[in-house]
C-alpha cells in the first residue's frame, strides 16, 4: 500500500506520543502505553517494534510479573546508552559544543574560540567541530539522532534566517541552509538540524531535561553582557512574530535613564548587564533590579518555574539571593503566593544543552517548524 504524506504524519505523531509517555514514565509496557495512549494494540505494538529496532527504545530481557492488565510484560524505556543529540552554542567569542544522552546526561563538552564572525566561516568551523564529534561517536557505537545550533540572535522559525543578530553583526542571514550544506561539505552523517535563538534554547534545557511535570510556563534568564529570556508556553517556545519575544533586557525601567546599547534610555540592561555590575553597591542594585524584572515578568505570565541563568548569575550567586529577596517583598505586598528563582541546572552550559534539546523537543512535537534533515 503506498503510504502518503498525511499518514506519515500520523505516524510521527503516534511515535511521538509512545516517546513521550515511555520517557515521563520508563518501564510501561505494552498495554499500559495503549491503555494510556489511546492507540490500539496493533499499532502500540507496530510502532514500539519500529522503536526498538531503530533504538530510540530499548527493553527488558524478560517480561515480568503482570502489573494487573493480565499477562506478564516487557516494560520498554529510552536507549540512553546508544542515542545521543548535540548541542553547539556560536557565541560571540567561542564556540562550545556539548554531546548529550537523550535524558540530558552530558557526555563530552569542548569550547574553543570563534575564529571569525563572518557566517560562512562560523559555519565551517561549528562543521569542523561537530564532525569531530561524530568520530567519536562512531567508535563508541552512539547513534546520532539530531544537532541543534544556537546564536544570539532573532531567528525565524519557519524559514531559518537570523533575522537580526547585532553582537554577531548579521541581518537576514539563510543560516540554517548555510550550516546545513556546511556539515555535509564536512562529512556529517545525514541528520537533523535545528537552529534557536540562544536564550530559547537555554530554557529547553531545563524544560525538556527537568523530570518533574508542571513546570509550564517556564522561564529561563539569561544574563550576561545583555539581558534575554527564553519562555515556554503551552508546551512550545514562545518566540513571537519576528523571534524577538523575551528581550527583556529592554523593558524601560527608568524614564530618561542611562543610555542603552539598543539606543533607548533606561533600560533593564543598564542596571543589570555585566558591564555595570564593577562594585558591590552596583552588584546589590543589580540584584534588586532583577527580581523587579522577574516581578513584572511574574505579572505577565504567572510562570511556575523561573530559572537565572548567564554568566553573571553564575559567578556571582548574590544577584540570585538578591532577587529573591525582592521578589518576595513584592509578593508579600502583594498577597500572592511566593515564586522561587534558582539557578540553571547547566550552568555555564545551559544554551549549548539546550540546543541539544532543540533537536528532541522538535522530534517529539512533529507538527513544529524549523528543521531540516538534510539528505547526505
Ligand atoms: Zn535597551
Amino acid at each position: 500500500m503506498r503510504t502518503t504524506g498525511d499518514q506519515q504524519l500520523l505516524k510521527r505523531i503516534n511515535r511521538s506520543v509512545l516517546l513521550r509517555l515511555i520517557r515521563s514514565q520508563p518501564g510501561l509496557s505494552r498495554a499500559r502505553l495503549a491503555q494510556q495512549s489511546g492507540l490500539t494494540k496493533s499499532t502500540v505494538s507496530a510502532l514500539v517494534r519500529e522503536l526498538l529496532d531503530e533504538q530510540w527504545l530499548n527493553e527488558a530481557s524478560a517480561p515480568v510479573a503482570a502489573d494487573g492488565m493480565g499477562r506478564p510484560s516487557t516494560p520498554v524505556r529510552l536507549n540512553e546508552d546508544v542515542r545521543v543529540l548535540i548541542g553547539v552554542e556560536i557565541a560571540v567569542e567561542y564556540l562550545r559544543m556539548v554531546c548529550v544522552s537523550l535524558t540530558g546526561v552530558v557526555i563530552s563538552q569542548s569550547e574553543v574560540p570563534l575564529e571569525s564572525t563572518e557566517p560562512a566561516r562560523v559555519c565551517v568551523q561549528a562543521a569542523r567541530l561537530v564532525q569531530g564529534q561524530c568520530d567519536g561517536l562512531q567508535m563508541k557505537n552512539l547513534l546520532l539522532s539530531g544537532v541543534g545550533v544556537c546564536l544570539p540572535g532573532a531567528i525565524d522559525d519557519d524559514s531559518g534566517v537570523v533575522r537580526f543578530a547585532p553582537n554577531l553583526g548579521w541581518r537576514d542571514v539563510p543560516f540554517l541552509d548555510m550550516i546545513s550544506s556546511a556539515f555535509g561539505d564536512a562529512g556529517v552523517p545525514t541528520t537533523s538540524i535545528h537552529l534557536q535563538n540562544d536564550a530559547d534554547a537555554a530554557a529547553l534545557s531545563e524544560y525538556e531535561f527537568t523530570a518533574n511535570e508542571g513546570k509550564d510556563p517556564l522561564i529561563f534568564i539569561n544574563c550576561d553582557v545583555g539581558v534575554g529570556a527564553g519562555i515556554v508556553l503551552n508546551d512550545r517556545l514562545f518566540s513571537g512574530a519576528f523571534g524577538l519575544a523575551g528581550e527583556i533586557g529592554h523593558t524601560i525601567m527608568q524614564i530618561d535613564g542611562l543610555l542603552c546599547s539598543c539606543g533607548r534610555r533606561g533600560c533593564a540592561e543598564t542596571f543589570i548587564g555585566s558591564r555595570v555590575l564593577g562594585t558591590s553597591a552596583a552588584m546589590q542594585r543589580a540584584g534588586q533590579y532583577l527580581g523587579v524584572l522577574v516581578q513584572n515578568l511574574d505579572v505577565l505570565f504567572n510562570p511556575r518555574t523561573v530559572i537565572l541563568g548567564g554568566k553573571s548569575c553564575i559567578d556571582n550567586p548574590s544577584l540570585i539571593d538578591d532577587a529573591n529577596q525582592t521578589l518576595a517583598t513584592y509578593a508579600e505586598l502583594g498577597g500572592v503566593p511566593i515564586s522561587t528563582l534558582r539557578a540553571a541546572r547547566y550552568g555555564l552550559l545551559a544554551a549549548a544543552v539546550g540546543a541539544a534539546a532543540l533537536t528532541l523537543h522538535r522530534f517529539l512535537r512533529p507538527l513544529s517548524p524549523g528543521s531540516i534533515q538534510r539528505v547526505g
